[in-house]
């Protein structure tokens, strides 16, 4: 059963009907916080992500966008939270090259709006609960720019940012660390590397290959799949996040990663295997054969990896999942909720290449 309201701790999350916010949402429910939950719902927010959370009372939802300075006014006042989680965002780099507009209206702009809230609800606390208040933002490794074969991104390493998406995110943490500096404001900022896991959009390159794969479409690989991302398990990332948020230094960043640097090829290859065992195609041709190499992406950078130290040494977090029972349990969960997908795949992107 759950605990009375007024014994569960509060946060607002903002963006917590998207992929990493929903799986950060569910998680904390289930340890028995309680959430205000703010999103736009954008394509990218679906509200059958939280469909298991229907009926339960420390979970609110508000339809809202992040520039609504008024409407957080509103919620922080009558929900007093003791921390405020910035998920939401535009956050697909393809689309940020066909629109970037709309990545600097929420993601930079929204954020400010955010900031300025938060800010004006934390100096109208007072004592305990105004030393306890935090405001902690997502980011991305991208903000860092792009590597070559040797070293990985630290806490201290330049922001170099190559797309209209990174260049708003880096914007965004840039907000993050002025309040902090000139206003007092308790920040906290996490830079993670690529996400995977269940209830990802099927815009990104895990869930497209999974779905493209159990249709037998081509799958769509950029340039020569050379590319290296750093893969993290969504649940490992959460468990970050609540750990740099529990224990974490006011003002400092902390990266996130996952110890699993992968070439884009070798994650659609190991696709295609694990598919192969449990889903063969009625051609009896391996996945793979349906690997096709496209058009690079504009300004695509080379190679992104994380260096986690900093967060395992002063908080003592840890992945759980390796890349190989990640995304072995990831293929398994798009196998048992395709009902999702076409769900959120309502008509208005039918995984078409964007940002060519
Ligand atoms: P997502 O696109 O799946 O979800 C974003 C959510 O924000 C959606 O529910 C959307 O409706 C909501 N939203 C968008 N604009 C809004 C607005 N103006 N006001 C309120 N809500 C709005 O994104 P995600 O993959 O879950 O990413 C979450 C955060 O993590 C983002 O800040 C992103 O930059 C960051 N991040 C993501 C990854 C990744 O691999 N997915 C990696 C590093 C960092």
């Amino acid at each position: 059963m759950n605990p009375p309201s007024s014994d569960a701790k509060t946060w607002l999350v903002t963006g917590g009907a998207g992929f990493i916010g929903a799986n950060f949402v569910l998680k904390v429910i289930a340890d028995g916080v309680r959430v205000v939950n703010v999103d736009k719902l954008t394509y990218a927010g679906n509200l059958d992500t939280l469909a298991p959370l229907a009926g339960n009372d420390r979970h609110i939802f508000v339809q809202g966008d992040i520039k609504d300075r008024a409407l957080f006014q509103r919620l922080l006042t009558a929900h007093k939270p003791e921390a405020i989680i910035n998920f939401a965002a535009e956050s697909h780099v393809d689309r940020s090259i066909d629109g970037p507009a709309a990545f600097v209206e929420t993601n930079v702009v929204g954020t400010l709006s955010l900031l300025e809230a938060a800010r004006d609800y934390w100096r109208s606390m007072e004592g305990p609960e105004r030393d306890r208040f935090r405001f902690l933002h997502v980011s991305t490794d991208e903000v860092y720019g792009s590597l070559g074969d040797e070293g990985r991104f630290t806490e201290a390493t330049a922001y170099a940012p190559n797309s209209p998406y990174s260049a708003s995110k880096a914007a965004s943490d840039h907000l993050v660390r002025a309040f902090h500096h000139t206003y007092g404001l308790p920040t906290l900022t996490t830079n993670c590397s690529n996400n995977y896991g269940p209830y990802q959009f099927p815009e990104k390159l895990i869930p497209l290959v999974i779905q493209k794969a159990l249709h037998g479409e081509p799958l769509p690989v950029y340039g020569d799949g050379l590319n290296i991302r750093d893969w993290l398990y969504v649940g490992d990332h959460c468990s970050a996040i609540k750990k740099v948020l529990e224990r974490g230094r006011v003002g400092e960043t902390y990266n996130v990663g996952g110890n699993a640097e992968r070439t884009n090829i070798d994650v659609v290859r190991t696709i295609c295997s694990l598919l192969d065992a449990r889903r063969p195609l009625p051609s009896g041709k391996p996945h793979d054969s349906l690997i096709t190499f496209v058009k690079d992406r504009p300004g695509h950078d080379r190679r992104y990896a994380i260096d986690a130290s900093k967060l395992q040494h002063e908080l003592g977090w840890q992945p759980a999942q390796t890349f190989e029972t990640g995304i072995a349990q990831t293929v398994d969960w798009y196998l048992s909720n395709q009902t999702w997908i076409q769900r959120v795949l309502d008509g208005s992107y039918r995984m078409e290449r964007l940002g060519a």
